[in-house]
């Protein structure tokens, strides 16, 4: 019998409820789907037996505590674990898994019964870093949710486990269980106060091994050109194109720094939507470094063109509306690398090599830990996220539940 005899039956009856976030809802959460989840995670919570389980009207976050079993814990952290319950901006309706047992490490796995979508090894090569491994997949027809549901159903278990040994001695444990990660917002409104963990880690990475405590510094701007629509017959030194302007200004940025000229510490400016008329266009853009210093010269760069070209129209044709939207935890983490170097040593104990690369990309733990409670990320398990061809391993969904009560084990010492 498998050590966490609930986790895969877990895992499945998560991804079977649909949870998709939604961008342009106005609640938290973004969805009631998400909201229903939550409570269900809430009643499971209280089944096993944690306490103070209670979800916030402000963030939509359900927490709870898994209380210490030291005699004397006051020199003991208290750690939280952390994972968001949405899912990714494609089809989540009617999530029909398929379990590969044993897998072959080779063979090309068909989705759907007609093979219209096919796992590869050709287009896929980490497949056959599953030799041996049981394969969670979907149907071909919509995602599978392994982001996070992979997350949730590690951490619950590892809270299940713990409760049903209590020879294990631990110090005090947090739960938070969120929505809305998949669109940015999910973790604007945590309570760091409310959650009450000294450290805390996300537990929302991809494959075995992932550790991840650097993340992009973020911002996101938006840009508004006006024009001036006249007759094209009589245009000459009167008409000025909006489109044109827009053009303009994307010119003026420097062209191989996109996110598909790219990589590893690299920042860039990206593009994302453009629309307009003659009278008037818009474009947005994301700013993304993980050097600050980088990052702040980048924003500097786009205000200053904006600049450039109103002074050069004689008039305010170009207005820029930027905003901040996270920083690299590298930054909080730094000056205490406790929540790292406690996450390596529960990997390396376990025989698992740790992964360290910057994210590029940002965590709900970006923002935590800005708000004061350093929380890397961990490794959840799921390969190619997001989408249909996303899988995962129950194999390695089981050594990050053992992680999870390494990281309690090691802390408690
Ligand atoms: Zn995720």
């Amino acid at each position: 019998m498998a050590k966490y005899e609930n986790l895969v039956t877990r895992f499945l009856k998560y991804v079977k409820t649909e949870t998709r976030s939604n961008e342009d809802s106005t609640t938290i959460p973004s969805t009631q789907t998400q909201v229903e989840f939550i409570k269900e995670l809430a009643n499971e919570l209280k089944g096993l037996g944690l306490q103070n389980v209670h979800i916030s009207d402000e963030s939509g976050y359900v927490f709870a505590t898994l209380p210490s079993n030291l005699e004397d814990d006051a020199n003991t952290k208290v750690v939280g674990f952390i994972s968001h319950v949405d899912t990714a901006d494609f089809n989540a309706h009617n999530v029909q898994p398929q379990i590969v047992e044993n897998y072959d490490g080779e063979s090309d796995i068909k989705l759907d019964e007609a093979g219209n979508f096919v796992l590869t090894t050709a287009e896929f090569p980490n497949l056959k870093n599953y030799k041996g491994h049981d394969l969670i997949t979907t149907d071909g027809s919509t995602l599978l949710g392994a982001d996070d549901k992979s997350g949730v159903a590690e951490i619950m278990s590892a809270m299940e486990y713990l409760q049903a040994h209590p020879e294990i001695k631990h110090g005090e444990i947090k739960v938070g269980f969120g929505p809305d990660e998949e669109i940015g917002t999910g973790a604007d409104n945590f309570n760091v106060e409310d959650f009450g963990a000294d450290i805390a880690y996300t537990v929302d990475g991809g494959p075995l091994g992932e550790l991840e405590y650097e993340t992009f510094n973020a911002a996101q701007a938006k840009l508004t050109f006006k024009g001036k629509d006249v007759h094209t017959g009589t245009a000459k030194n009167v008409m000025v194109n909006a489109i044109q302007l827009a053009i303009n200004y994307q010119n003026s940025l420097p062209a191989d720094e996109v996110p598909e000229k790219t990589e590893g510490r690299e920042g860039f400016f990206h593009l994302f939507k453009f629309d307009g008329s003659v009278e008037e266009a818009h474009t947005t853009y994301i700013i993304r470094d993980h050097d600050r210093k980088h990052f702040e010269e980048r924003k500097q760069l786009m205000l200053d063109i904006a600049e450039r070209m109103n002074t050069e129209l004689g008039e305010e044709r170009v207005v820029i509306d930027l905003q901040d939207q996270y920083y690299n935890m590298r930054e909080v983490l730094e000056k205490d690398m406790t929540a790292v170097d406690i996450a390596k040593e529960a990997m390396e104990d376990l025989g698992i090599t740790p992964e360290i690369y910057p994210v590029r990309g940002g965590t709900d733990g970006s923002k935590i830990s800005f708000m004061g409670l350093p929380t890397p990320n961990l490794f959840a398990g799921g390969e190619n996220m997001h989408g249909r061809y996303e899988y995962v391993s129950t194999q390695v969904m089981e050594k990050a539940t053992d992680v999870i009560l390494e990281i309690v084990k090691l802390l408690a010492k």
